[in-house]
């Protein structure tokens, strides 16, 4: 068995954004030599979410608004945690949006379904951020 690990960085220039990370993580996959097996995709922080979705822009700013009645930005005084931070609508954001995602890997491919496209999620951005590409198999 073969394993594979890298850490992608990431540094919004908005609070909140989604950027389609599918051609990094192919880029992973060519590197690794591996072509059956899993690909894991996580965040590292806990304000910021890895998800597979559809690449459309109107999508992205359904979710931006629903994840704004689910859990405003503001005021921050709303929010206990936000006694020393301004950031738990984010801690709350990465929650729903989920933490990783894992592909399974046949001959050399991301086996996606139709429209599927992995994203980095950011909700408390303007700082360097990581994400772990971690890839088992032969
Ligand atoms: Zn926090």
């Amino acid at each position: 068995m073969k394993s594979y690990r890298k850490e992608l960085w990431f540094n919004t220039s908005l609070r909140r954004e989604f950027i389609n990370i599918t051609p990094e993580v192919n880029k992973c996959l060519i590197d690794s030599g591996i072509t059956e097996g899993f690909v894991l995709v996580n965040a590292m922080h806990i304000t910021a979410s890895v998800f597979i979705n559809d690449d459309e822009s109107g999508l992205h700013q359904d979710y931006e608004n629903w994840l704004e009645k689910l859990a405003p930005e503001k005021p921050h005084s709303q929010y206990h945690h936000n006694t020393f931070e301004d950031n738990a609508d984010a801690h709350m954001k990465r929650q729903i949006m989920g933490r990783e995602v894992v592909v399974a890997i046949t001959d050399g491919q991301l086996d996606f379904g139709p429209w599927e496209q992995i994203f980095y999620g950011e909700f408390d951005g303007k700082r360097r951020k990581r994400v772990l590409v971690k890839i088992i198999g032969e």
